[in-house]
């Protein structure tokens, strides 16, 4: 821990972002009172939903450049802050830098032009050696049971991390770092306080990380439906994340430990939160099937759905007012972005806590 001034910091919100910033804020000795609203050990927020990929590059196809650059700055901290965890906890978080791979089937061999183009166009063709072209024989090398596809691109920056790991692990450092955690309390956030149904509590800074439940405070917040299926299957064995460019669809298959896929995801201008529909569930599977065929038989041991929380722009917000701190919007990049904006974070709370020049 350092001496950084300590300061009563509340935070609203145990998903990704407030259990990392919770992680972050007690190690540098900060006091944190951690609120949420449902149980801390089965996260209901779109945290547990998600595929955990780290992928600055794929993302940057649909996404403004600010989400790259952030998501640039986030994997620059996630091998230490992973390991650190690990250390802490002894408990593995599954974070992997193995790359991902970008393939498509030979009629829709344009995809991946149009990828690299749109890539090149936003990133400068001096940065192109982020992109790089497989033919066969380089595909099967990194990816033996991706012969069927005669090329692909290898963006070998991207990271994966284990998201049913890390946030256990997270919940454990808090616990070693003495939070408090005070969950079933859903929590309403002012400059400087916290309401709960039994108590108002005073702060000297509340950090709302409620995600969607900050929908009233977030001006346009929205939820944004995701559906993910987990398969299982000892015949396909791959090594990092693989995404199937489609003119209609896109495909991830994200391997995890035990023979287990998460595949994903659907995105749908929707907060609907029922079940995957037949559909969803009929575009992913074939999609998988049509990477090879042994997927046929793979078991469907699991079924997500959540919302994403994404603003008009798709940009995450990090704002407020003195005593209050919301961080929000992080969309279809949590695990991109959370690091850059923790960090983020950090220097606002650094720069507020600076001792003001005494005039004399
Ligand atoms: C299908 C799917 C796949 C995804 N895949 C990826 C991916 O591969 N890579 C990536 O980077 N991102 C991915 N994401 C996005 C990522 O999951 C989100 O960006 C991230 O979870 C947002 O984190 P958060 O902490 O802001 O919100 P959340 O994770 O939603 O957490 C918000 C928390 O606040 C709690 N809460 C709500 N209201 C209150 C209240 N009143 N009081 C107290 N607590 C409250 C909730 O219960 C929840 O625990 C995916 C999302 C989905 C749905």
């Amino acid at each position: 821990m350092n001496t950084e001034s300590q300061q009563n910091i509340a935070i609203a919100g145990a998903g990704l972002m407030g259990r990392l910033l919770a992680w972050r804020l007690s190690e540098k000795g900060h006091q944190i009172t951690l609120f949420e609203s449902d149980s801390l050990d089965k996260p209901v927020g779109a945290c547990h939903t998600a595929a955990g990929m780290i992928s600055p590059l794929s993302e940057l196809f649909h996404c403004p450049l600010p989400i790259y650059q952030l998501g640039m700055q986030s994997l620059q901290y996630w091998p230490q802050w992973a390991k650190q965890l690990e250390l802490q906890t002894g408990m593995p978080v599954g974070y992997r830098r193995s790359g991902s791979i970008l393939i498509a089937h030979p009629q829709d061999r344009n995809e991946l032009l149009q990828f690299q183009q749109e890539l090149n166009a936003k990133l400068g063709i001096e940065n192109s050696h982020q992109l790089q072209w497989l033919d066969n024989n380089a595909l099967r090398e990194l990816e033996p049971e991706l012969d069927r596809f005669d090329q692909g691109l290898f963006l070998a920056t991207e990271a994966d991390i284990d998201n049913r790991k890390l946030l256990p692990a997270l919940l454990k450092a808090l616990e070693l770092n003495k939070v408090q955690l005070r969950e079933h309390s859903p929590a309403e956030c002012f400059p400087g306080k916290v309401h709960t149904e039994n108590s108002t509590q005073d702060f000297d800074l509340v950090i709302d990380t409620r995600g969607l439940g900050a929908k009233k405070e977030v001006d346009g917040l929205r939820g944004v439906r995701g559906e993910v299926m987990v398969v299982e299957t000892p015949e396909v064995q791959l090594n990092r994340p693989v995404r199937l460019l489609h003119p209609r669809y896109q495909l991830y298959a994200v391997p995890r430990a035990n023979n287990q896929i998460v595949i994903g995801a659907t995105e749908i201008e929707s907060e609907d939160m029922s079940p995957i529909s037949l559909r969803s569930t009929m575009e992913l599977s074939s999609a998988l099937y049509s990477i090879h065929p042994a997927f046929a038989e793979a078991r469907v041991i699991e079924t997500r759905v959540n919302c994403r929380p994404a603003t008009m722009d798709n940009l995450p917000v990090v704002d407020g007012e003195p005593g209050l701190l919301r961080i929000n919007g992080l969309f279809r990049h949590g695990y991109l972005l959370a690091p850059a904006l923790a960090l983020q974070a950090e220097s606002e709370i650094s720069r507020v806590n600076q001792p003001t020049e005494q005039v004399t």
